[in-house]
């Protein structure tokens, strides 16, 4: 680990997520194979500082053990990098590699949650690489925790269609649309919400119905058709920490 010339460690401290593991002060820890594997690449030396996290919150500077597959819990640590609203993100499935894009940007941008929508326009061929793949975008937003450092890791739900999705929303529901108004101070509503994102060729007729039907209120991203993935960051970041009216 860098240290400055008084010898003091000027590099954050490893995160570590370990799912599952009660943190207290004092308690010992075995640490997942992967991450006592990316420890031993990273060259982190026993007695070492890291920061573990539970992935539903809970956070504890902890020091690296002798064996170094294991770590000593030496304080608990408040919640970081949490955004006072929860956002979560209903997102029309669209290639592989542009949902994971989504989930990594997404997630740093401080989604709480992804739920994958099979849309009308989503290519079958997609709905099914993201199923298969539903473990690989949990890891991705795992990593994109840790890197960002929050302290929450947001879940990701396999495709469904939006049929059944809308009535366990979370929130007030928007949707971005091209061409809509945009997403004033005034127009922003407190407190949760839930955005739905369309998939390449945007949802369909029947599908905007049923948002309607559940009240989203329709915003502009700006003057520019954009990438799903693209358009997942820009609502995100209009939406998670602006405050509204
Ligand atoms: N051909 C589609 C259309 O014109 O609606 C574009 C789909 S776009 C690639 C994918 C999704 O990103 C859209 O369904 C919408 O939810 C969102 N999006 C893209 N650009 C947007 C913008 N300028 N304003 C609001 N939403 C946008």
């Amino acid at each position: 680990m860098a240290r400055d010339a008084l010898g003091t460690s000027v590099s954050a401290p490893p995160r570590l997520l370990v799912p599952g593991v009660p943190l207290e002060a004092g308690r010992e820890i075995v640490l997942p194979d992967e991450e006592a594997r990316h420890l031993r690449v990273s060259r982190v030396a026993p007695g070492e500082e890291l920061v573990l996290l539970d992935g539903r919150g809970a956070r504890a500077s902890a020091r690296l053990a002798a064996s170094g597959r294991a770590a000593v819990v030496t304080a608990l640590l408040p919640v970081h990098g949490e955004p006072d609203r929860r956002a979560t993100v209903l997102l029309g499935v669209g290639e592989l590699a542009r949902i994971e894009w989504a989930v990594e940007k997404g997630t740093e941008c401080g989604a709480a949650a992804f739920v994958l929508v099979t849309a009308a326009r989503s290519q079958r061929a997609h709905v099914a690489a993201a199923t298969a793949r539903i473990g690989r975008l949990r890891r991705i937003a795992a990593a994109a925790v840790k890197q960002c450092d929050r302290s929450v890791v947001p879940e990701v739900a396999v495709p469904a269609p939006l049929v059944g999705l809308l009535d366990g929303r979370v929130g007030r529901l928007l949707v971005a649309r091209p061409g809509a108004a945009p997403l004033t101070a005034d127009r922003l509503p407190a407190g949760d919400l839930t955005v739905a994102i369309g998939p390449e060729g945007g949802f369909d007729e029947a599908e905007e119905r049923l948002l309607a039907a559940a009240g989203a209120v329709p915003f502009s991203l700006g003057g520019r058709i954009l990438r799903l993935e693209t358009a997942v960051v820009a609502a995100l970041v209009r939406l998670v920490d602006a405050p509204s009216s």
